[in-house]
């Protein structure tokens, strides 16, 4: 009796092994122009949006700008490789001049995701970081290595002139090491990438030089710099204004506090992040992301303690 039970446990065993398949990625979502969201903002600058990562059908990747000069067409981010072709059919909807300059505000694929598909004359521009990132991803290795950025710049770098003028500035590390934020002063914009994407928890890609314990300090460098700004093209969020982003900078200044706070008691990260309540104090914001922002911390604050 006892034998055939230790065998019918290595059967069901064996079954339950023969059942368990790694989670399968979903296939991918081929985008289409007409999921593609436009925003007017001037006759000459618009945001193609579709930029919230739910639901996925028509998440395209981060919003995108596009700027209409007398030389050409400018883009600040490019979405996902998989809505490439949306994203040139939508551009024919908006203007029949040529892309000639791409400015990335980060590394990730959801926002160079078709640095390749407008031809190799287009000037692409980036932080000096964000290049070295760019340059460890699989989608720029190989003959793709021509499509990384070739201008890059440290703390601030202006291109164009007059009207058309676009200040780059780099304030720190916050969601990666290279997050450029983008203004358009002719137009009084501002677009963030992911340094700034949601209200909710940010997203902190240590891998990428991303540090939460930097994000306030980096914010608020930001925050003093920029004053005349009227709109703000967030990551992955409908448009907002600068009094967003100096909510969202006291909200990741208060986020490091809770967690300090948290761990100097002896809380664990998980126990950190049930205990920590930010949407009371910031009315709108949502709570999706506070987990894994709270566990990145962490794990920075450790690496440094036992440094
Ligand atoms: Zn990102």
């Amino acid at each position: 009796m006892k034998r055939f039970l230790v065998l019918a446990a290595l059967i069901a065993f064996g079954a339950g092994v023969a059942a368990y398949q790694a989670p399968q990625q979903p296939p991918p979502v081929i985008g289409t122009a007409d999921k593609l969201e436009v925003v007017k903002l001037k006759d000459n600058f618009f945001v193609i949006t579709s930029s919230n990562p739910t639901p996925r059908e028509t998440f395209s990747g981060g919003n995108v700008t596009v700027l209409i000069t007398d030389a050409g067409v400018t883009l600040v981010d490019t979405k996902l490789a998989n809505w490439g072709q949306a994203l040139l059919d939508k551009l024919k909807t908006i203007t029949t001049k040529p892309v000639t300059t791409i400015i990335n505000t980060h590394t990730h694929g959801d926002h160079t995701g078709n640095d390749d598909k407008f031809g190799t004359s287009v000037e692409i521009v980036a932080q000096e970081n964000t290049k070295t990132n760019m340059a460890k991803m699989d989608a720029f290795k190989g003959d793709k290595a021509q499509f990384l950025p070739k201008r890059t710049f440290r703390d601030k770098l202006s291109i164009g002139s007059g009207n058309e003028r676009i200040d780059l500035y780099y304030f720190g590390a916050g969601h990666t090491n290279g997050d450029a934020f983008v203004v358009f002063p002719a137009l009084r914009v501002l677009q963030t990438g992911d340094l700034f994407a949601w209200k909710d928890a940010p997203r902190i890609d240590r891998a990428n030089g991303g540090s939460g314990v930097q994000y306030p300090q980096t914010l608020a460098k930001a925050v003093a710099a920029l004053k005349n700004v009227d709109t703000v093209v967030p990551g992955h969020s409908p448009l907002m204004t600068l009094k967003d982003l100096e909510e969202y900078q006291r909200y990741t200044a208060d986020l490091l506090v809770a967690v300090q706070s948290a761990r100097k008691s002896g809380k664990s990260a998980d126990d950190a992040a049930a205990s920590i309540n930010l949407t009371d104090k910031y009315k709108g914001y949502k709570s999706e992301r506070v987990k894994q922002a709270v566990q990145d911390i962490y794990d920075e604050m450790n690496a440094a303690s036992s440094r």
